[in-house]
């Protein structure tokens, strides 16, 4: 038996920005017996979920499972449009926008990578890693290439490691005013169920997500949405692929089988996830979220620290970054938290880390999970010995108590 160091009583606080917590009605799903993925019953399963995720995505055309996290999503989405030495424009909004563009390096793409223009001085080695993207920059780099050697466009729609948006309907326009026919692929990972996401209205063709944010899900399978052009882009593509191909997994997709062994149980969970979502209604969904940023931010600026995301315009619904005082090392202000008070709090990545951390306000929380997480916070922050300008726990208390959420209207 598996033996993890718990705390002795009470439930771990899970606040990281993905994995998220699992709700009992997944946990329950998931934990069926696992059936025949040749045999009559995954059939009907395979295609109620094939057909709901089009419906979560916001589209007509088909929608990919893999047995996989969102990085093999990202795989998938490059090896199955693009060939070797295409040109990729991507934008580094933060370290999951970097990652990928590492990915299409090692894969052989040449990546073209824009970056917010100037300094920061709060995050200087980071300096684009408080922004999102500018749209206008991306439309001036397509209308430098009039011979169409970009092949695609490769954003991220919720930076996790930044908690910063992008608006996706703004580069569409961007390429359409370019009059550039790349592809738009889009990173919609932590996006997707907690954030509006509108894969055929924004023109993206491929989308990528997984499991482990909005959806609820433990970590373990991921999701290309396509479209006809990145569909037509994936019969000449020439990047090796064989685990991702698009065809085989399309072709007996139609009967609701996968050419190879999906991931049974998590597919249970999904089929639960997708229902919760149904039920509770998205928009009710995403205004919980943005209400649990708002009372995190509010916090946040009750402590006297900045909040990462410098453009109000472009908070995170899901997760916010807080930059600590220079001298302050933001990973032990965590393991003193996940010490003392069993919180799981998200690490600052790449070029910030040590200097932030992330508040994950995201999936199957309530008002209550996130003032836990803001009172950890705050002892924390306390403990470390930084000075705060006010209590952040009281600033929340007071947002929630004065604005009822979606569900008080149930009651
Ligand atoms: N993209 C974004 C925006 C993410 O937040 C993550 C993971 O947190 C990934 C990609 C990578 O996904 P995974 O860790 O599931 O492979």
């Amino acid at each position: 038996m598996l033996k993890l160091d718990l705390h002795a009583s009470g439930r771990h606080f899970l606040q990281v920005p993905g994995p998220s917590p699992v709700p009992d009605r997944i946990l329950r799903a998931i934990s069926l017996p696992t059936i025949d993925h040749r045999g009559p019953e995954f059939a009907a399963l395979g295609r109620q979920l094939l057909a709901d995720l089009r419906t979560l995505f916001n589209t007509q055309h088909p929608v990919i499972i893999y047995p996989a996290s969102g990085t093999g999503a990202w795989e998938a989405a490059l090896s199955n449009t693009l060939s070797p030495g295409d040109q990729v424009l991507m934008y580094e909004t933060g370290h999951f926008a970097a990652l990928w563009a590492r990915m299409a390096q090692r894969l052989g793409l040449i990546t073209q990578i824009l970056h917010w223009q100037g300094d920061d001085p709060l995050l200087p080695a980071a300096p684009g890693w408080r922004h999102g993207i500018s749209a206008p920059l991306i439309e001036e780099q397509l209308r430098t290439d009039p011979q169409h050697r970009i092949k695609a466009v490769c954003v991220v729609h919720n930076e996790t490691s930044t908690g910063v948006t992008s608006d996706i309907a703004a580069v569409r326009r961007a390429l359409d005013a370019a009059k550039h026919p790349a592809l738009l692929m889009v990173d919609t990972v932590s996006g997707l169920a907690s954030i509006d996401y509108r894969h055929d209205e924004w023109g993206v063709d491929v989308s990528i997500s997984s499991s482990q944010k909005g959806l609820m899900l433990p970590p373990g399978i991921s999701f290309n949405a396509l479209s006809p052009r990145s569909l037509a882009a994936s019969k000449t593509a020439r990047l090796p692929r064989s685990y991702w191909s698009w065809d085989e997994m399309l072709e007996i997709n139609q009967s609701g089988y996968f050419p190879y062994t999906p991931a049974t149980n998590l597919l249970y969970g999904l089929a639960e996830s997708l229902d919760m979502l149904r039920e509770e209604g998205l928009q009710a969904v995403f205004a919980r979220h943005r209400r649990w940023a708002e009372a995190v931010r509010r916090a946040i600026t009750s402590w006297g620290l900045p909040i990462q995301c410098a453009d109000p315009a472009l908070y995170s619904p899901v997760s916010t970054g807080v930059v600590l005082p220079a001298g302050i090392d933001a990973d032990a202000v965590r393991a003193t938290i996940h010490q003392r008070f069993d919180l799981s709090l998200g690490m600052g990545l790449g070029k910030v880390k040590g200097r932030v951390f992330r508040i994950g306000h995201l999936g199957y929380s309530n008002d209550l999970t996130v003032i836990a997480a803001l009172s950890a916070c705050e002892m924390g922050l306390s403990l470390a010995g930084i000075e705060l300008s006010g209590s952040g726990v009281a600033s929340a208390l007071q947002y929630f108590a004065a604005h009822p959420g979606p569900h008080a209207a149930l009651a």
